[in-house]
Parts: structure tokens; C-alpha cells; sequence
């Protein structure tokens, strides 16, 4: 098995060199963690269009927590469940504040702490933040599709195929692998549809229908 994820890694890596990162916009870790709070059931260019404007009028924890909650509502109303994302980023704020001395905490516990914070967002937040891997690997639903059709796992919750992924790749894989695999399900592997004729993995993929 380790060779087999060695080469998914390394043909990814050749195919997708330029998306190791987060595509969701930021400047700093305040908008990063706001971007990848408000992110769960959304694509990241719905919340870059959100966050474009947000960020020119909320730029501190003290901003957000401070927030009028109806104006908050009004400012991420393109998103999916944007007044329970409105209250979790008001009520996260406020604790970032008030007991990590308003910086985003550094480990995953802490960040599990935080209201609309699961493994994902901590996840993300940990890697593309703080460069930080050893907590584990951000699951999405690209990461789901993906490692699914590649018979990476067998299970159908994110923490569940999680703890597959970590257990098949090296730690030294884990920050990039998700990235990679949100590549991968974005242009070739898609939940709708999967293009097996134009994917690099096509011979080595128990999914593929072009070997
Ligand atoms: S070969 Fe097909 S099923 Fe397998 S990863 Fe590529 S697109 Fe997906």
C-alpha cells in the first residue's frame, strides 16, 4: 500500500505543483480563520466573494465580536447557513478574545473549542496558518470523493476516512494531501462525474474506467 500511495502523492504533486494552497483569500490568520469558519457548505469562490467585502469592514476578533448580529447576517448572506455562521464567528471571536488572548489558538483541542470549528476548519486553519500538520489531514468533500473512488477508504464520514488517510500517508504528506486531492476532484474527479480518460491516475486507480 505504501508504494501505491507514494505514487498518487507523486504523480499529483506532478500534475498540480501550483495548488498546494488554500484557495480561499487572506491576508493575515484573523481572515484566514474567518474564511475557512464560513466555509463548510459553501465553494470557496462564494466565500472569496463574501470575504472580499467582509475584510474591507471587519479587519479584528474585537470587530466581529462587537458586530451588530443583524449586520452580520447581512454581510454573509450569499453563504449557505450564514446566520448560524454569523453566530459561530461572532461567538468565536469573543473567546478568542476573552481566553487566547485574541489569537487564533495553535492546536487542535483548542480550536475544537470554538463554535463551527470541526476537524476540516481546524485542520486548514493549522496547516495553511501555522504550517502545522501533525494534527491530521483536512477531509472535505472533494477529499471524500477522491479517496473513496482510489479504494483509500470505505467509509462515508469525513473523521472516519480521516483516520484512513493517516493511517496509508506518511506524516509528510498530510498538509499537502488534501490540497491535492481538491485538485484532483475539482477538474478530473468530480462528484458528478469522473473523467478517467485525461486523469494521471487512470492506470493505478480501482475506480478507473480507462485502463
Ligand atoms: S481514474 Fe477516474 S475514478 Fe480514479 S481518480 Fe481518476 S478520475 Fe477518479
Amino acid at each position: 500500500m505504501v508504494e501505491y500511495t507514494e505514487l498518487v502523492i507523486k504523480r499529483l504533486l506532478n500534475k498540480y505543483p501550483d495548488k498546494l494552497h488554500t484557495v480561499l483569500k487572506h491576508k493575515n490568520n484573523t481572515e484566514l480563520f474567518v474564511a475557512v469558519l464560513l466555509s463548510p457548505q459553501c465553494n470557496d469562490n462564494q466565500v472569496n466573494k463574501v470575504t472580499t467585502n467582509l475584510f474591507k469592514r471587519y479587519k479584528t476578533f474585537e470587530d466581529y465580536s462587537e458586530a451588530n448580529i443583524k449586520s452580520l447576517y447581512k454581510e454573509l448572506k450569499g453563504l449557505n447557513y450564514y446566520k448560524t455562521k454569523a453566530r459561530h464567528l461572532k461567538k468565536a471571536s469573543q473567546i478568542i478574545i476573552e481566553k487566547f488572548n485574541g489569537k487564533v489558538p495553535q492546536t487542535m483541542p483548542e480550536l475544537l473549542e470554538l463554535p463551527g470549528v470541526g476537524r476540516k476548519v481546524a485542520n486548514v486553519m493549522l496547516n495553511e496558518g501555522f504550517n502545522i500538520a501533525k494534527y491530521g489531514i483536512a477531509v472535505d468533500t472533494h477529499c471524500i470523493v477522491v479517496s473513496q473512488r482510489l479504494g483509500l477508504s470505505k467509509n462515508k464520514t469525513a473523521d472516519k476516512i480521516e483516520i484512513d488517510l493517516k493511517r496509508r500517508f506518511p506524516e509528510k504528506y498530510w498538509k499537502i494531501l488534501s490540497n491535492l486531492f481538491i485538485a484532483l476532484g475539482r477538474d478530473t474527479c468530480t462528484a458528478k462525474e469522473k473523467f478517467c480518460t485525461r486523469c494521471v491516475l487512470k492506470d493505478i486507480c480501482i475506480s478507473s474506467e480507462d485502463k
